[in-house]
């Protein structure tokens, strides 16, 4: 079966590249510019002779009718057919008789399209592409005037009863109309991620948009992630320059639709990880848990970028002459934050994009998650000494919100439960009691007649414990302390 989809179109503003500093980049972009600007002065008249074509091989086929004495004849034998008494054998062959008419019509549009040649495939947009392609070839790079040409095809094929009959006009175009363009080359998607996180789309003639989400209220970057990562397809998009100069990627996104029922009584529980990042299990005992993300890995990140811009903050205070020296600094000092919010940003989205997918092969309906407000607190309200240490660098906010996002997005329901005693707690029999997780990756229970909270038996009679951090996650999956979303 041919997957399904959901066809929505996201407005996302651009600018247009630019290739660095130099006087060679700054040449660059003004002859790119240039391009674009010829490009969005011309688009309109190439629509316009489009649609004025469309017509004309409409009326080509509807000159042919009125110019045929016979087809004439039968309009009228057929129009009072009960006045001159013919049989319906008379009127059928009649009837028979101006289908063919019809055809032969239709064949010589056909012929007269493709300049009087018998075969040639699709001769309807041949024809409009060879008057546009003529005329603007040189300006509009031709897979744009391709789209083009499509597109007006299709307006024009929606309502040309309606301009044959007389109800309505050709339409008409102006200057600002959206540029199309392929998505895809040769299969490969056109929408791209740089190694610095920044994300654009490339049209032809090598013009790179980049994609800028500013306060993102509509989650766009969450979108076009999904694209990136083929959660999601997209469609020929476009370009388009408002009266006030801004531009804008009309970003076409084909979501599949979902049609999974999924188990409403399966619950998966996040644990925000003390020991990794994070954690995953299920209510239910039948499958084990996940852990997701590596805390050496975050750490050494976090550790080589925090030297980096420790080096670049030292370089800062010692160049005391000012100038261009001091200035590259500070951008370098920039760039470097901004690689970190992306990586920050990509590490969430990795994070998020799992909990969703372990959930999803499970047939799970709902994900927990403990309340952000109040997380790593205990009974006293004092943050844990073991969760000070991540969360000082981690937003998890922002994870909640795209795990969130996410969630919704699959049809999975989020519920946000009270964190109180989630990590002290045995999550097979209850029992609550200080210092069973007797280290940050061991969890031990306490109630003399629990069996499975303890783990293996060891020869001398101790017990080996169990993961620390899945014991928390399925306390969270148990969890039926439900309080508000999280608040800010
Ligand atoms: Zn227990």
């Amino acid at each position: 079966m041919a997957t399904e989809y959901i066809t929505i179109t996201r407005k996302i503003e651009v600018y247009l590249h630019r290739h660095g500093d130099s006087d060679e980049a700054k040449q660059r972009y003004q002859q790119e510019w240039q391009i674009w600007h010829d490009i969005n002065d011309n688009l309109y008249k190439a629509a316009n002779r489009i649609v004025s074509h469309c017509f004309f091989n409409d009326a080509y086929e509807f000159r042919l009718r009125l110019h045929s004495p016979r087809f004439a004849e039968i309009e009228k034998a057929l129009k009072h057919s009960k006045k001159n008494k013919l049989s319906d054998d008379e009127v059928k062959a009649l009837k028979a008789e101006r289908q063919e008419l019809y055809k032969s019509f239709k064949q010589q549009r056909l012929a007269f399209l493709r300049g009087g040649a018998t075969e040639g495939a699709n001769p309807e947009q041949n024809s409009t592409y060879k008057v546009i392609s003529d005329e603007f070839g040189d300006i509009i790079p031709s897979d744009i005037l391709t789209c083009l040409n499509q597109n007006i095809a299709s307006v024009y094929k929606a309502y040309s009863k309606e301009v044959q009959f007389g109800d309505r006009t050709i339409p008409n175009y102006k200057k600002g109309i959206p540029a199309p363009f392929s998505i895809k080359a040769g299969g490969a998607l056109l929408l791209k991620k740089r190694e610095d996180g920044s994300i654009y789309v490339r049209m032809p003639k090598g013009l790179e948009w980049d994609l800028v989400f500013g306060r993102d209220r509509s989650n766009n970057r969450e979108i076009v992630e999904r694209i990136l990562s083929g959660q999601y397809d997209a469609g020929n998009s476009s370009i388009q320059q408002a009266k006030n100069g801004k531009c804008f990627l009309l970003l076409i996104v084909k979501i599949p639709k979902s049609n999974i029922a999924l188990n409403k009584d399966r619950v998966v529980g996040v644990d925000l990880g003390i020991n990794i990042p994070l954690y995953v299990a299920l209510n239910d005992n039948e499958y084990g848990g996940m852990g997701i993300g590596s805390r050496e890995q975050f750490l050494k990140m976090r550790m080589r970028m925090s030297a980096q811009k420790r080096e670049l903050q030292r370089n800062l205070r010692h160049s005391t002459n000012g100038g261009h020296g001091r200035k590259q600094k500070l951008q370098a000092l920039e760039r470097l934050e901004g690689k970190e919010r992306n990586w920050v940003h990509l590490q969430n989205h990795i994070f998020s994009k799992s909990v969703i997918e372990f959930a999803q092969k499970h047939n799970a309906g709902v994900i927990q998650m403990e309340r952000l407000k109040g997380y790593g607190k205990d009974a006293n309200g004092e943050v844990r000494e073991e969760a000070k240490f991540l969360t000082r660098y981690w937003s998890y906010f922002k994870l909640q919100t795209m795990i969130e996002y996410k969630a919704n997005a699959a049809g999975i329901e989020i519920r946000y439960i009270d964190p109180y005693h989630t990590s002290q707690t045995c999550s097979f029999c209850g029992h609550y009691e200080k210092g069973q997780r007797i280290s940050q990756s061991t969890f031990i229970c306490q109630n003399p007649e629990c069996k499975q909270g303890k783990g293996k038996q060891k020869s001398d009679g101790t017990f080996e414990g169990i993961n620390a951090d899945w014991n928390a996650a399925r306390n969270i999956a148990l969890s039926e302390q439900y309080v508000d979303k999280k608040k800010k």
